[in-house]
């Protein structure tokens, strides 16, 4: 098999081996984000992250990238159309069930979270999960991102994995404020309280090379994560 589980047929499937699950997001981003940005995101870093422990570490058996959990816990965006959530405690057993699921011929489990809203819901499933004896961890794409939400650190992203679905002509600043800032507003009330058009941050001038260095630090620091959670033997 080529390392992606939706490709492969089951005697190809390498029993002990190590699965990354992408776990992403439906939610607004902003005009000129797809709704699906989160999603790409953990995708693409979930992918470029099994390629370096491959490479980083032969013998630490097969790893394997599954088709991506998109629907994840992203109530603060509700009020924007096409979010759509599953909410906190339905992502958390979906976690809890894929996980046991998985295990039955896999290893490790690592989930590569590419939306924040959905930390909650993963801590409480690994937690679960642990308790239980699973070897699973899971990991929040982070590194270099100036802003928080379709500002400019996520549109270079997309302008680097997927120009084609970004609204160029759409990209203006939302709230510019720091995260923390905004936090107690959102708390009550949602993001569109704080942003009207739904981005945290400012996608002008971003670019497509940001957006390539924005994901190499995402997946070096996930790697360095991965190896400190001890999933992966080092010998
Ligand atoms: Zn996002």
């Amino acid at each position: 098999m080529d390392g992606e589980l939706r490709s492969a047929t089951w005697p190809t499937v390498s029993r002990g081996c190590t699965v990354l699950v992408p776990v992403g997001s439906i939610e607004q981003h902003g005009p000129h984000l797809p709704l699906d940005t989160d999603s790409v995101i953990a995708a693409a870093v979930a992918e470029r992250v099994a390629a370096s422990l491959t490479e980083g570490q032969p013998s630490a058996g097969r790893f394997v990238v599954a088709p991506t959990v998109v629907y994840g816990a992203s109530g603060e965006h509700q009020s924007f159309a096409g979010t759509s959530s599953i909410g906190s405690d339905v992502l958390r057993l979906l976690i809890v069930e894929l996980v046991r699921s998985m295990r039955t011929w896999a290893r490790r489990l690592i989930l590569v979270n590419g939306h924040g809203g959905n930390a909650a819901a993963l801590s409480s499933a690994v937690r679960t999960l642990l308790a239980e004896g699973h070897e699973v961890s899971w990991h929040a794409c982070k590194g270099r991102a100036v802003d928080a939400h379709a500002g400019y650190s996520e549109t270079s992203l997309m302008l680097h994995l997927d120009p084609g679905r970004v609204r160029r002509d759409l990209m203006v600043p939302g709230n510019t404020r720091p995260l923390a800032a905004l936090m107690p507003a959102m708390r009550e009330a949602g993001v569109e309280a704080v942003a009207p058009n739904g981005v945290l941050g400012d996608p002008v001038g971003a670019t497509p090379e940001e957006g390539e260095r924005v994901l190499s630090a995402m997946v070096r620091a996930m790697v360095v994560d991965v190896l400190e959670a001890g999933l992966v033997a080092t010998s």
